[in-house]
């Protein structure tokens, strides 16, 4: 029987790892409320990834939301179409207005100069999202935000110990949000953090997840429930052991692919940010341009037909989402490279453990699609 391959597998550490951590939770007690875990875990995490301040959260899109809150953010918000729908749909659920920028061609994060021309008296902030852990133009946004008096939240959740010739990416403007989704390259099974940068702030986050409260007789905000559980903060714990491991496996799986995919007409890798500064390998997209003999579409179902189910990500756009499609610059004409991208882009396999030979063979397919004579790839449409 042929074995299905998903473009990502969740890491899981050793199942008996896990067990001490379990005894010591049922024997603590604490169950969650910033329990002992939970602040071993920040504390790790906040030197893991060489940061001052994270508050760890239920998940990333509670997160982006309690930073919007934290920052009092209101009227419009710059953002970018492509990313997954949890960006947006953070704005709306604080009655914020998305405004739609288009990308940049070679990164597909916002592109800071078309910034400015969407700036009004409403704007309050810019929510760019460094995509694929592909770190955005921070000092260019930072420009801006400095020159207009906008604050920047970066949607970090691809991001998890990327850095750049500063150090951690996650210092860059006023707040940064992680993912410790199932699916993101370090996980908790469903968690997420707020990196801060100051003691105030970050305080003052910790009081919003946990419904505003500040001591046993004090609600100083209209808070949420947005903190973890000692379950999944020891659960980062052991996943932090690992995750070393689990970035570099991912690296050689991307120099794998970019080595065998070399030399396609049509097929372009996404730049990786490299050369010193550390990625982390979170995704294998790659854009299948009009050279290519078949379309992205048509590979993304040829190879779903060899039991390699690839995504679409990000497909469809943010902005053409019912909700968003409304707005004027959801209009496509104001987008032309996210459309084109979206139009494009294929993510491919990757995960600690995805066998080098599934590579390879991915690879030998997408090839042999690009010598299709003509006439087979058109019946194969
Ligand atoms: C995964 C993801 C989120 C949401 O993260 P959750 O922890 O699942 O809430 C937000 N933004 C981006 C770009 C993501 O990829």
């Amino acid at each position: 029987m042929k074995q299905e391959i998903y473009v990502t597998q969740p890491f899981l550490p050793p199942l008996e790892e896990m067990i001490p951590y379990m005894k010591q939770i049922w024997e603590n007690r604490v169950l969650t409320n910033s329990g002992p875990f939970h602040q071993e875990l920040e504390t790790a995490l906040a030197r893991y990834l060489g940061v001052t301040h994270i508050s760890l959260f239920a998940n990333a899109t509670i997160g982006l939301i309690t930073a919007l809150q934290a920052l009092r953010i209101r009227g419009e918000v710059i953002t970018t179409p492509y990313s997954f729908v949890a960006t947006s749909h953070s704005l709306l659920w604080n009655g914020i207005k998305p405004i739609f920028v288009d990308i940049d061609p070679d990164t597909l994060n916002l592109d800071p100069s078309k910034i400015e021309a969407a700036i009004t008296p409403e704007t309050s902030a810019i929510m760019p999202v460094h995509c694929y852990g592909c770190p955005c133009d921070v000092d260019a946004i930072q420009k801006i935000a400095d020159r207009y008096n906008l604050k920047v939240i970066y949607d970090a959740a691809h991001a998890f110990g990327v850095t750049d010739s500063s150090g951690s990416i996650l210092h860059h403007g006023d707040l940064s949000i992680l993912s410790f989704h199932a699916t993101k390259v370090f996980n908790t099974f469903e968690g997420g953090a707020i990196v801060s940068g100051s003691s105030g702030l970050k305080r003052h986050i910790d009081d919003l997840k946990n419904f505003g409260i500040a001591d046993e007789v004090s609600v100083v905000a209209p808070g949420i429930n947005g903190k973890m559980s000692e379950f999944n903060a020891a659960l980062g714990l052991l996943q932090l052991e690992y995750v070393d491991k689990a970035i570099a496996c991912r690296k050689s799986l991307d120099q794998r692919y970019r080595k065998g995919l070399e030399g396609i007409r049509g097929i372009r890798c996404l730049h990786h940010h490299d050369g010193g500064h550390k990625s982390n390998y979170a995704y294998f997209p790659i854009l299948v341009g009009p050279e290519y003999e078949i379309s992205r579409d048509d590979l993304y179902l040829k190879l779903k037909g060899h039991g390699i189910n690839c995504r679409r990500y990000f497909y469809p756009l943010i902005s053409d989402y019912p909700m968003y499609r409304i707005l004027p610059s959801a209009n496509r004409h104001n987008l032309p490279v996210a459309v084109a991208a979206t139009e494009q882009v294929l993510c491919l396999p990757i995960y600690p453990g995805l066998d080098v030979s599934v590579v390879d063979q991915i690879v030998e397919l997408i090839r042999a699609f690009a010598s299709l004579p003509g006439l087979l790839a058109a019946e194969a449409r």
